[in-house]
């Protein structure tokens, strides 16, 4: 008998590309169906034939602090009786703006889109307009949204499914894309010093997380910011992942550097689709209306995505806890499944920093994408499907970071440990 799962997939390809309005649903590179979600809640998924899963996407890391969280759902509700979008400014953004200020650090200036897409292409134009140079460099398996400038080297679906170049992208605007190995500072160093006075930006995940988890080494976005200040290159940190998951005020607060700009995205917005861009003054001032750097979008600064992203940053503004219990349960699946793995023999690298952790099948340290890629990713899908089958939904490819949320429990950890504890490779 079909499952319900598989009839919806069945249906979804007939008026969907691949029946998924993301690749990475898609279980391409995993095989098999990808499930059909109906509800979810705090830590759980549920799926079209009500199989509840205990979730580690978390939609991609937005959902920090679960599904359906009440405060956020409460105050969408409240909104949506009162108009679902405007076109004219709100107090609600001023308010979403003042506190992503007090929050985040290096932000005078923001700006909202409706993706991270949107906040990382916007980006790098204002760091094109300000500095009046095209290039741009860019890490091989970083993920910047799909804009033609970043679909050149890409992490996540792109790795996922082995696209190297994309149809559509021009050569020309390909050519303005320079990539390096993540973690090589030299590299970065020779590429500038090859294209002198041609670099308007350098984007980097500050933490990766679209070819697995992947840390930065010591020394390496210092070395980024350095650069930057000697050779006048816009520092773009892409914190679309990271933004208020890793701390308060990002990857930038966490690890102690300073971006000239940054991008969010995922729990900026609750789940709702939001991104947002900002910066320092001087080069946040050259956008539309204030400069000429026209960016703009019919449906950015959307009241309810407003009201949705300003709730769940609230809360995490003023729990001074959370932040702790997240890092202390993902420590928790690190170390568990370290454990279950080496008695397993089965060789593990698992990189984590904060609520972000993935669990690479090799002998080696993963650092950048060639390391991810070399691993044994077969089994990943082995794994995956094993997991998937007792109830425990896994990025569905070895190229995404897992992302935990505060509805976990131990329990739920303990289920996932254990779980792992009768795979067999
Ligand atoms: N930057 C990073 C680091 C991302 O992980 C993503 C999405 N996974 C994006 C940008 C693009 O965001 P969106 O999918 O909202 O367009």
């Amino acid at each position: 008998m079909s499952s319900q799962n598989d009839i919806l997939f069945a249906k979804a390809q007939l008026h969907i590309p691949g029946g998924v309005n993301s690749p990475v649903r898609a279980f391409k590179s995993v095989g098999g169906n990808p499930i059909f979600i109906k509800k979810a809640n705090g830590a759980y998924l549920y799926d079209a034939d009500d199989k509840q899963y205990i979730d580690y996407i978390a939609s991609w890391g937005p959902m920090i602090l679960g599904h359906a969280y009440e405060p956020v759902i409460n105050a969408i509700q409240q909104q949506a009786t009162l108009g679902t979008s405007y076109g004219a400014p709100t107090e609600l953004e001023i308010n979403m703006a003042a506190l992503i200020k007090s929050m985040a650090p290096n932000v005078d200036l923001i700006r909202m889109t409706s993706s991270g897409t949107e906040a990382c292409m916007s980006a790098l134009r204002v760091a094109r307009g300000y500095t009046g140079k095209n290039k741009f460099i860019k890490f091989e398996g970083c993920y910047h949204g799909h804009a033609d400038a970043f679909l050149v080297k890409g992490g996540s679906g792109m790795a996922t499914l082995g696209i190297e170049t994309v149809p559509g992208v021009s050569e020309a605007v390909a050519n303005d894309t320079l990539t390096v190995a993540y973690n090589d500072l030299e590299a970065v160093q020779h590429l500038v010093a090859l294209h002198k006075n041609e670099i308007a930006a350098i984007i980097v995940e500050p933490v990766a997380g679209n070819m697995g988890c992947i840390l930065p080494a010591p020394g390496f976005l210092e070395g980024l910011r350095k650069i930057c200040d000697d050779e006048n290159i816009v520092l773009i940190f892409d914190e679309v992942m990271t933004g208020f998951r890793l701390a308060k005020g990002g990857a930038q607060q966490l690890l102690n550097i300073n971006a000239d700009l940054v991008t969010y995205g995922k729990v900026i917005g609750a789940g709702m689709p939001v991104g947002a861009f900002g910066g320092k003054q001087a080069i946040m001032e050259c956008v539309a209306p204030l400069g000429k750097v026209y960016q703009a979008g019919t449906l950015s600064g959307n009241p309810i995505a407003m009201i949705a992203g300003y709730t769940l940053l609230n809360e995490l503004n003023t729990n001074d806890d959370l932040y702790t219990e997240l890092n202390a349960k993902t420590v928790y699946l690190k170390d568990g499944l370290a454990k279950v793995f080496i008695d397993k023999n089965i060789p593990v690298t698992i990189n984590q920093l904060g609520s972000m952790i993935s669990v690479h099948f090799t002998n080696n340290e993963v650092n950048n994408f060639a390391d991810a890629a070399a691993c044994n990713n077969e089994l990943f899908k082995k794994y995956f499907h094993h997991m998937l089958a007792q109830g425990i939904y896994l990025p569905p490819s070895p190229f995404e970071s897992w992302f935990l949320n505060n509805a976990l429990r131990y329990d739920d950890l303990d289920k996932t440990i254990n779980a792992t504890a009768t795979f067999t490779a």
